[in-house]
Parts: C-alpha cells; sequence; structure tokens
C-alpha cells in the first residue's frame, strides 16, 4: 500500500548492527512450527488492519503515560523484533512502553505490542521478559487478535475498545475513582479477553519456539509464569480493577505445567549466552528503576556495590541531582576498566554520561562522546535521538535534522522524533540569516509538531497546526521570494488530508 503511513519492514540484518553481540539463532532443531494462519489475508482485509493498528496506537498514546527513554525503547524492541522476525515478515507496527508498576503485556489487532514497566521489574532475567513478549508475538502471529468473519467483528472491536479503557484505568495512579469508573468497562474486557484455552496454549507453544529460534531460553517461561501467577493471587485485592497479564491470559496449573514439561524440551543457554544475557539485563533493570523514578539514593548506591547497571543508574541520578563531582568520580571509575569491560557497557555509558554533561549545558562535549557512539552504531535509533538533541542544544539544528529524518520515514509513528525535528526547525528559524530559510523552517516546525499530535490522538490540534503552516506558506508564495513554497503547500494540504481520514476513522 501506498500510504504516507506505511510502516517499513526492518528487515533482519538491520537489526543485527545493535551492539550486544551476535545472538545467532539456535538451530531449529526437531521442533516445526505449527502452521501460520490467515498468510492469505485479501488487501481490503490489510488495510482495515493496518487502520485499526494505528487508530489503537493513536489512542493509546494519547491516554497513557509511557517510557520514552530511547534505550530502554531500543533495548526491548530489539528483543521484540528478533522474535518477531522468526515467525513473521512484518514487523509489528510500535512498541509501546507503558509506565505502570503492574505486570502487564499485550497485542492490540494491527500489530501494536505493549509491555509495562512493571513486567520489566518484577522479570529475573532478559529470557524471562522475553517469554511474556514472545507469547504475545506468538498471538499476533497466529492472528488470534484478526479475523474477516463478520460474527466475530464486534467482538475485536469490543476487545480494543475495553483494552483501551482498561489500560487507561490502571494508568490512573492511585485514582481510586476514576479506576472504580473504568472498573466495568475492565470487567467486559476481562470477559472478552479471555482468550480460548487453545489460544493461549498455542501462544505458549509458538512463543517457546521463537524464544529459543531467536536465542533466548524458553525455560524462562514457565518460571516467570509461576511468578507471575503468585503475584497476582497475592494482590488480587489491590488489582481488582487492573488489568494484568494473569488477568487476561489465565494462568491455570495445566497451562503451566503443560509449559513447563515442554520447556525441558529445549536445552539451555550457553554459558556465554547466559552471561550476556544477565549483564544486559542488568542495564535494564536499573534504567528502568531510575528513569521512572523508583530508585532511592540509599538502593543505588548499595547495590551499585554488586552491580554495574546500578551504578550507571547512580551516575544518571547524581546528574540529574547536579551532584556533578559525583558523578565524575563514577566516570573516572568507569574509564579505569578494561577496555573490553568498557565496550561492554556501551553505548550506554557513553549516553548516560552524555546525559550528565546535558545536564551542566556542556553541549559540545556532549556531542562529541554522542558522536563517537554514533559513528560505531549509525543504525541505533536511541544514538540519534539523544544525538540530535545535543546538536540542536549545540546551535547546530540542521545536522541534528539529518540525523532525525531518517526515523520518521521509517517510523511515522515515531512522536520523539517528531518533537525533536520541531524543536530542530524552531531553532533554525531563530538563528536562520535568510528570511526564507527561517520562513521554511517555521512552516515546517509546525508540520512536524502536528504529526506528533497526529500520533497522539489530537486530531483537532493537529489540524490546527496544519492550518497555521498551510496560511504562512500562501502568504510565502504570494510573495514569490522563494519557488519552495508550492512543493511544501502540495504537503501541507496532503497532511491535512491524512490527519482528516485519521480523525473520522471508527473501528
Ligand atoms: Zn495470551
Amino acid at each position: 500500500m501506498t500510504n504516507a503511513h506505511t510502516t517499513k519492514v526492518s528487515t533482519p540484518a538491520a537489526l543485527a548492527t545493535t551492539n550486544y553481540g551476535s545472538w545467532q539463532p539456535s538451530r531449529a532443531q526437531e521442533l516445526k512450527l505449527p502452521s501460520l494462519q490467515g498468510q492469505g489475508l485479501s488487501f481490503a482485509d490489510q488495510y482495515q488492519t493496518k487502520l485499526l493498528g494505528e487508530w489503537s496506537l493513536q489512542n493509546i498514546n494519547g491516554r497513557i503515560k509511557m517510557e520514552h527513554d530511547p534505550w530502554i525503547q531500543e533495548t526491548i524492541k530489539d528483543m521484540t523484533w528478533r522474535m518477531n522476525a522468526q515467525v513473521r515478515q512484518q514487523a509489528p507496527l510500535a512498541l509501546v512502553i507503558i509506565d505502570n508498576p503492574s505486570i502487564n503485556a499485550f497485542a492490540a489487532p494491527g500489530g501494536v505490542i505493549g509491555v509495562n514497566t512493571g513486567t520489566i521489574l518484577a522479570a529475573n532475567s532478559m529470557d524471562e521478559l522475553a517469554s511474556v513478549i514472545a507469547h504475545e508475538v506468538a498471538h499476533v502471529s497466529q492472528r488470534h487478535y484478526e479475523s474477516g468473519a463478520d460474527e466475530r467483528k464486534k467482538a475485536l472491536l469490543m476487545q480494543i475498545g475495553g483494552m483501551l479503557a482498561a489500560i487507561a484505568a490502571s494508568a490512573v495512579d492511585g485514582d481510586a475513582a476514576a479506576a472504580v469508573m473504568m472498573g466495568s468497562q475492565t470487567a467486559t474486557m476481562n470477559s472478552s479477553m479471555a482468550f480460548s484455552r487453545s489460544n493461549e496454549r498455542e501462544a505458549d507453544r509458538v512463543g517457546m519456539q521463537i524464544m529459543n529460534q531467536a536465542g533466548y531460553d524458553p525455560r524462562a517461561m514457565p518460571r516467570f509464569f509461576a511468578t507471575m501467577n503468585q503475584k497476582s493471587q497475592l494482590n488480587q485485592v489491590e488489582n481488582q480493577f487492573l488489568p494484568s497479564f494473569v488477568r487476561s491470559h489465565p494462568l491455570s496449573n495445566e497451562r503451566l505445567s503443560d509449559t513447563q514439561s515442554r520447556a525441558q524440551r529445549y536445552p539451555p543457554l550457553s554459558l556465554n549466552q547466559q552471561q550476556r544475557h544477565q549483564a544486559l539485563f542488568d542495564l535494564l533493570y536499573w534504567r528502568v528503576q531510575v528513569m521512572g523514578q523508583h530508585a532511592s539514593e540509599t538502593s543505588l548506591t548499595t547495590a551499585a556495590k554488586n552491580s554495574i547497571g546500578a551504578k550507571l543508574a547512580l551516575m544518571y541520578w547524581y546528574g540529574e541531582q547536579q551532584r556533578f563531582d559525583d558523578a565524575e568520580t563514577l566516570m573516572t571509575e568507569f574509564q579505569r576498566l578494561t577496555a573490553a569491560k568498557r565496550q561492554a557497557l556501551e553505548p550506554l555509558l557513553s549516553i548516560t554520561y552524555s546525559q550528565v554533561l546535558s545536564e551542566q549545558g556542556k553541549w559540545q562535549q556532549a556531542v562529541d562522546v554522542l558522536q563517537a557512539q554514533q559513528r560505531l552504531y549509525p543504525e541505533r535509533r536511541d544514538l540519534r535521538l539523544y544525538l540530535a538533541e545535543a546538536l540542536t542544544q549545540n546551535n547546530q539544528p540542521t545536522q541534528a535534522q539529518t540525523l532525525l529524518k531518517p526515523l520518521t520515514q521509517q517510523q511515522p509513528s515515531d512522536r520523539y522524533a517528531w518533537q525533536s525535528l520541531q524543536l530542530a526547525n524552531e531553532k533554525i528559524a531563530k538563528t536562520a540569516t535568510s528570511s526564507s530559510v527561517a520562513d521554511i523552517a517555521t512552516i515546517n516546525a509546525l508540520r512536524y509538531r502536528s504529526y506528533d499530535q497526529l500520533w497522539n490522538a489530537r486530531y483537532e490540534s493537529a489540524l490546527t497546526s496544519l492550518t497555521q503552516a498551510k496560511q504562512l506558506a500562501e502568504k510565502m508564495q504570494a510573495s514569490t521570494q522563494s519557488s519552495s513554497a508550492r512543493p511544501l503547500l502540495a504537503n501541507i494540504v496532503q497532511e491535512i488530508k491524512n490527519v482528516k481520514t485519521a480523525k473520522d476513522y471508527k473501528p
């Protein structure tokens, strides 16, 4: 489909450029994937599914508190895309990380995969976290959420509506009244989301195969299921109105023992693989802790004695607290590590240090630190975003724009990239010496803001931004001082159409 919002398929080759070593998928062994259903979906159905996915994503973005940290996003996205690539050619539409302490993961129709930060913090390893996501990827690949059949369409729509309401309810931090209000919708969601037993068993079975092929340990699945089951029973009263993985995917004893016996058929990971996963999980766990402001100074300093991830998080925390001498002391310790050990922490070490420098307004140094990493890992979205931010602050907004544009082309729903593009263009407008360059930058800043608003389900605001952009472009064209107004105007007209289509879409 040639639509402006078509999501590009990322290839496994592109994913392999990340730095945590090459996780070669283990051989498929004796197990074969079950036949994949629904590969022959009609174009009309595919298009409907795509619209539904975009609508779900826009509404989830508009209602729920997200964890936007680019390094956390990159790390979980890499894992998710790697597993997805084992069973589907098409990349998921998007990954959303929800800033919420309850344990949950979900897959929405159209390929939006979501996971709560609570799931990351409850897991004990990369493989446990992978098991929940693998289960969701399996639901998507087996098309448990999709159906062209009319009689099932209504049930599907109830699922999405209910899911959005439920997620919104869970995002209402401590606001019991709102949670109760949402409670009835949540109940609807729970009954309609409860998949059939055969679907759940299939998602477990396919999920474990996906894990194995992507280089994760399927034995982690029954282990994490048991933990979740236990925790959900302990918190049943508090969680009454909260959706959770356990509530939407009931974990019967039968299911637990089924996954347990199935997991034993897989060989354990090599020691090397285990160590690599553990090291990455240590970084992820503490980054989530510190970004979500869950960690106190005491817990960070205590953990930093044994955990390098906690030590990095502590350096970030010192930066945030403006305790720059303490942060520098830690950086000196990191610099004393052997080159190999330091390399294993990259690019997070450089990212964290650049954040400490940014807090002090040392933008040129932040640029230098990030540029060295970005040259090594040009495909990484996180480095592009951090570097672009530092470049804009350092009065190099044009270079920032060059880094950001490929991101929005690859992933039109990338709100972080749109916001950064907007900031870069506002800076260009402010500092430009020619008035036509300044005008174009002002118009583009408005256009980029409209994309952020579109993907946030703020359709009216997006239309307002575009109307302003259109008026400026028309004024430019009338004064005929620039030939670039005409194509710009054509773009804006198309963008207004796109926003209106999204606004009028009813699932
Ligand atoms: Zn499930």
